[in-house]
């Protein structure tokens, strides 16, 4: 018998879902109320990184004079930027549809929502009525920026990341409240615009949870391009004075500015997706717990994405969506294997960018374990001195006794990329000796990465 697949919400975790409950056998429905590709491509990843990119090359021409150059002065279009947005995410989203398409998928656009523990009910954009009965439901509605109760956001001056892609105006002086992964990106990318930059970090360092040493190096690269650091200060107010804002800390300093911006996380969507009605347990916090299999309570149902409370990453969404289909679909065993939270790789879009994946060096201390950590900064390759950017390091974590690789960080150029060989080799148990031994490419970054293995 054919197994009907119902998917509500079509960011990386809902389309990845739908493409392998497909390609396994399905008959699959993706319900989606606003852009296939999700959050991901309107709002987060994409647009984000796409700015960073512009951001990227206004920082390389500041430094053509030492490339050889005369000095470059662009100056940034918002339009432009504007349109170069909406364009990368209108391809992304075709991309996908024709992907989903080819897979036999059946797309509605509408909002979804739970009626029974077999039933979804489907408003569609153009104003019908839809129930879907399902065999099998795939939750994954994502997240939403997090306003506190101190701050209204109006799309003008008091701005949450939404608002961002480029706001109304270049802000002369933007003040950002939050210095996780999301803080610092936006810091690191409008002070690449040339914008005066506040950021409000609530502990002592930027990225609280990143190894001291990785976040010390941003740091430094933020005071060093003026970044104000409020360390130690926590926003309560935020309000709108004159043609600007001021940011209020429980501890009285005040920061007036232009404009404000919040990065203080995110709240799931799962409010009136009707879990109540189908027997879904919701937590505290209002996230869908799962188990490995990423199963609700109820075990036809599955949440996957950041409506699961896992890791907020859109790759840990699309591969928790593939291996939520693998399980939908009695994949077991040998070729389905669980998803390891502890190996994932991430990444922070600044300057210096910074990736790690699995054991951080401080966290194998904290336990005691035992580990052999090696370190090689990108000024010792040739390939930093002829890219005129020797900012940042490779540190691999391993096992001393046995040389298999545990984790590592990477600081400087192109670290979302080199990361992808630490990921592989924690993953697939490779030892620091299997990357000595790999015959790599002259004269490249990676060869920092061979240095700290050998
Ligand atoms: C500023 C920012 C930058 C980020 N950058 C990165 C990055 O560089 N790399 C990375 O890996 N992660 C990044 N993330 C995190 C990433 O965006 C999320 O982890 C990812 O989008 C989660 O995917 P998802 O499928 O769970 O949800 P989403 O991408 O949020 O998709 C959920 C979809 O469900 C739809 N939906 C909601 N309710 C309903 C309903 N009732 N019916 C039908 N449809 C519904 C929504 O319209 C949406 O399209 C970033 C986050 C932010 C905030």
């Amino acid at each position: 018998m054919t197994v009907r697949l119902v998917v509500v919400g079509g960011g990386p975790a809902g389309t990845q879902a739908a493409t392998w409950g497909a390609r396994l056998g399905a008959e699959v429905t993706v319900v989606e109320k606003e852009v296939l590709g999700g959050a991901a491509n309107l709002w987060d990843c994409i647009p984000s990184k796409a700015m960073i990119a512009t951001g990227g090359v206004m920082a390389l021409s500041r430094r053509s004079r030492y490339m050889g150059l005369d000095e470059l002065t662009p100056s940034l279009d918002f339009a432009a930027l504007r349109a170069r947005n909406a364009e990368i995410e209108a391809r992304l989203k075709g991309t996908i549809r024709a992907q989903l398409e080819s897979q036999g998928v059946r797309l509605l656009d509408g909002c979804g929502r739970l009626k029974g523990p077999h039933d979804v009910v489907v408003e569609t954009s153009d104003g019908r009525v839809v129930e879907l009965d399902a065999d099998a439901i795939v939750v994954c509605t994502g997240s939403r920026p997090r306003i506190p109760e101190f701050a209204a956001p109006d799309g003008e001056r008091v701005l949450t990341t939404r608002d961002a892609y480029p706001p109304p105006q270049l802000p002369s002086h933007l003040c950002i409240v939050g210095s996780g992964v999301t803080g610092v990106e936006f810091t690191h990318m409008f002070s690449s615009f040339g914008c005066e930059v506040t950021l409000v970090v609530s502990r002592q360092q930027v990225l609280p949870s990143k190894d001291a040493e990785v976040a010390a190096a941003l740091e430094d690269d933020f005071l060093a391009r003026g970044v104000h650091l409020l360390k130690g200060a926590r926003a309560s107010d935020i309000c709108r004075v004159g043609d600007g804002v001021v940011v209020e800390c429980t501890d009285g300093r005040k920061v007036s500015a232009s404009h404000a911006l919040l990065c203080i996380g995110a709240v799931p969507n799962s409010d009136g997706l009707g879990l109540d009605a189908a027997g879904v347990d919701v937590d505290a916090g209002g996230y869908v717990p799962i188990n490995h299999h990423g199963q609700t309570n109820v075990k036809h149902i599955y949440a996957a994405g950041d409506l699961s409370g896992k890791l907020p990453l859109a790759s840990v969404a699309a591969m928790q969506g593939r291996k939520v289909a693998e399980h939908v679909m009695g994949l077991q065993v040998r070729e389905h294997r669980h998803l390891d939270y502890d190996k994932a790789a991430s990444a922070i879009f600044t300057e210096p960018e910074i990736a790690d994946v699995g054991l951080a060096e401080a966290d194998a201390f904290a336990t005691g374990r035992k580990v052999r950590v090696t370190k090689v900064p990108f000024a010792a390759t040739a390939k930093a001195l002829i890219e005129g950017d020797t900012r940042g390091f490779v540190k691999i974590v391993s096992d001393p006794w046995t040389g298999a690789v545990l984790g590592g960080s990477i600081v400087g150029p192109s670290a979302a990329e080199l990361i992808s060989v630490l990921a592989l080799a924690v993953t697939a148990n490779l030892r620091v000796n299997d990357i000595v031994e790999s015959l790599l490419v002259h004269p490249a970054l990676s060869e920092a990465l061979a240095e700290a293995a050998e």
